[in-house]
């Protein structure tokens, strides 16, 4: 890792990660949640972190010698972001508290276009992102990802009543899966349906990916590695 993204990550909410990572192996037992007595508070605090490192990234700039970074991956500086922004993947994914697209790939800001919503669906809204995405700010890549354990999913799976706004998100879900009883296998199903929406219902999505504009790839986000699988 390149020493100024390792120093803005750490400074960040990647202090959180750093810490994890070099914390000692915790008993199984341990299971703890970080639940904060006042979240507007913890909110306000942990911005107040990231502000800061954002100001230091950016009085670091200039005198961090970026040669001498054995990194090759990219770092947008906080100058650059202030008036601009070049995202190189759009990311379609569900509104998962674990499934950050800016945790799960490690990178930092600048880099992701990323729509959520619960259960990963390629409605109307969230068509219109990704074509803004891939459109305006061209990325050349666009991942549609599920996770293990979805919350989303298996509501679609269940004949629980839901309310009427709810019940209209899981609906295009509920088709996906075309009634599957397994979880995992239903969670793929439907980013793969959400892809083909994707690419079925936008012209400028489907004319982007035949010209070789843009590649299109399905992940499987399992939580208990931390590992994305692309299924397509
Ligand atoms: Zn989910």
């Amino acid at each position: 890792m390149g020493i100024q993204r390792r120093h803005f990550l750490q400074r960040t909410g990647g202090l959180a990660l750093a810490a994890l990572m070099q914390a000692r192996p915790v008993e199984a037992a341990e299971e703890r949640f970080c639940t904060p007595n006042d979240p507007l508070q913890a909110l306000i605090a942990g911005n107040r972190r990231f502000a800061e490192a954002w100001r230091q990234a950016e009085q670091d700039e200039g005198t961090t010698h970026r040669t001498a970074d054995p990194d090759p991956r990219c770092f947008n500086s906080p100058k650059a972001l202030a008036t601009s922004q070049h995202p190189w993947a759009t990311v379609l994914t569900c509104s998962d508290s674990r499934v950050s697209p800016s945790w799960v790939f490690d990178t930092t800001p600048g880099e992701l276009f990323v729509i959520r919503n619960a259960g990963n669906s390629a409605f109307d809204e969230a068509m219109a992102s990704v074509e803004y995405g891939v459109s305006v700010l061209k990325t050349p890549l666009l991942m549609v990802m599920g996770h293990s354990g979805c919350g989303a999913v298996t509501a679609a799976m269940d004949a629980n009543p839901l309310t009427p706004s709810l019940d209209r998100l899981i609906q295009p879900i509920r088709k996906n899966i075309n009634g599957s009883s397994d979880l995992e296998e239903a969670v793929k199903r439907n980013a793969l349906a959400s892809a083909s929406t994707l690419i079925q219902r936008s012209a400028v999505l489907a004319d982007a990916k035949a010209s070789g504009a843009l590649k299109l790839v399905v992940g499987y986000f399992q939580l208990s590695s931390g590992v994305v699988t692309l299924i397509e």
